[in-house]
């Protein structure tokens, strides 16, 4: 039996990640947590008996438990709740299903426990991944990649030995599918919608991640992500714009050939393998018909359009605390966007100006991440609506 620990439980991945469970019955679920659903909670615990589940606010913590409290199960809440999830002793897997820098410290804490991680947080490595990398190796756990694209680029990696691994990638190809706005020009996204930039062509996920894809910067910090999670320098990770997401990345060895993982956009498949690594499982479903397909197409992407892309690289060279304030910046403008504050294209405008506004700081520690992510929405917020 495999116990699990899940932050985020109620959003997407955490939703498919219980599917999994649903499915696997030598994995179980011993905590859950998630920041405000009650009544999803309410359901989730009832069917999967968690030992332990925070919710984000004492409030949606009190009403959890006057919900559940006919079971046996402890009810936590706030950043103390997830850290006393991420280290509970009877788990052995965390999976970081949370949006936001909020993922960040419970995954140290749960790295420090000596669990392993099934990431599903981007910033957690966009902005730590100098201080969560070193310190997975030292304490010998693995962070296994719930992201479609570093899945496949981890299962693309699949036999090669290990010591020597990261010289023989010539180039990772890290494919997106260019989202909803693939092949306008910039002119065409003025005054566009909150509802057309929800609706994405291939993957149902969360409203954040689902702006982040539209402009490009979901790609942008997965960039980053990959760089951390295979030591791969940035001029050797490629974006390609692939629309059909059948091939969810590939990494390119030196001696020419490419490995590839393909398979229908489905999550998952990504998390069923992290949680089982390093088996396979069977997974019931589609499959891809190459026959049905007929064609992939390949683009580059345009950065024109898409400037948020371009910024990430230029926060990965910059490095220290730049990845952050990259972050955090979008994260305050789609938050504006989606309360109708700011226009779409503004979403690029305030990341790039919050970097060039920054100084970087080197080697930050976490107290100092966490700074700067707070000075950068105060920013953003002050350049939008003129107050802190
Ligand atoms: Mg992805």
């Amino acid at each position: 039996m495999k116990k699990i620990a899940i932050l985020g439980s109620t959003g997407s991945i955490g939703t498919q990640t219980l599917d999994i469970l649903r499915m696997n019955s030598d994995l179980q679920a011993v905590a859950l947590a998630a920041c405000s659903s009650v009544e999803k909670m309410e359901e989730q615990i009832r069917e999967f008996r968690p030992a332990v589940a925070a919710m984000w606010t004492e409030e949606a913590a009190a009403d959890l438990r006057a919900r559940v409290a006919d079971l046996d199960v402890r009810i936590l809440c706030g950043m103390e709740g997830l850290l006393e999830i991420a280290q509970l002793p009877e788990s052995q897997v965390l999976v970081t299903a949370i949006v936001g820098m909020i993922g960040i410290r419970p995954t140290i804490a749960a790295i420090q426990a000596g669990k392993d991680i099934a990431l599903a947080n981007k910033e957690t490595l966009v902005t730590a991944g100098h201080i969560i990398m070193p310190l997975a190796k030292e304490m010998g756990v693995a962070i296994l990649p719930v992201d479609s694209e570093h899945s496949a680029i981890f299962q693309s990696l699949n036999g090669e030995p290990k010591e020597d691994r990261e010289s023989k990638i010539e180039k990772i190809l890290l494919t997106a599918s260019g989202g909803p706005f693939r092949g306008k020009t910039k002119e065409e996204l003025e005054g566009l919608r909150v509802e057309d930039a929800l609706r994405h062509p291939n993957w149902v996920m969360g409203r954040k991640v689902t702006i982040d894809s539209s402009t490009l910067v979901n790609k942008g910090l997965e960039v980053m992500e990959a760089k951390w999670l295979f030591g791969v320098e940035l001029d050797r990770i490629q974006v390609v714009v692939h629309p059909q997401s059948i091939l969810h990345s590939a990494v390119q060895y030196v001696d020419g050939s490419i490995v590839a993982q393909l398979g229908i956009p489905d999550m998952r498949l990504p998390i069923q393998y992290a949680l089982c690594y390093p088996h396979r499982r069977p997974m019931a479903g589609r499959r891809v018909d190459l026959f049905e397909l007929g064609s992939l197409t390949f683009e580059r992407p345009d950065l024109d359009t898409f400037p948020g892309l371009g910024l990430a690289y230029r926060a990965a060279e910059a490095g220290g605390s730049m990845p952050t304030v990259y972050n955090a910046a979008n994260e305050k403008a789609v938050e504006l966007f989606l309360n109708e504050k700011i226009p779409y294209l503004r979403i690029a405008e305030l990341i790039g100006e919050a970097m060039e506004r920054h100084q970087v700081v080197k080697d930050p520690a976490l107290e100092e991440i966490l700074e700067v992510e707070t000075w950068t929405c105060e920013y953003v917020a002050e350049r939008v609506l003129g107050c802190r």
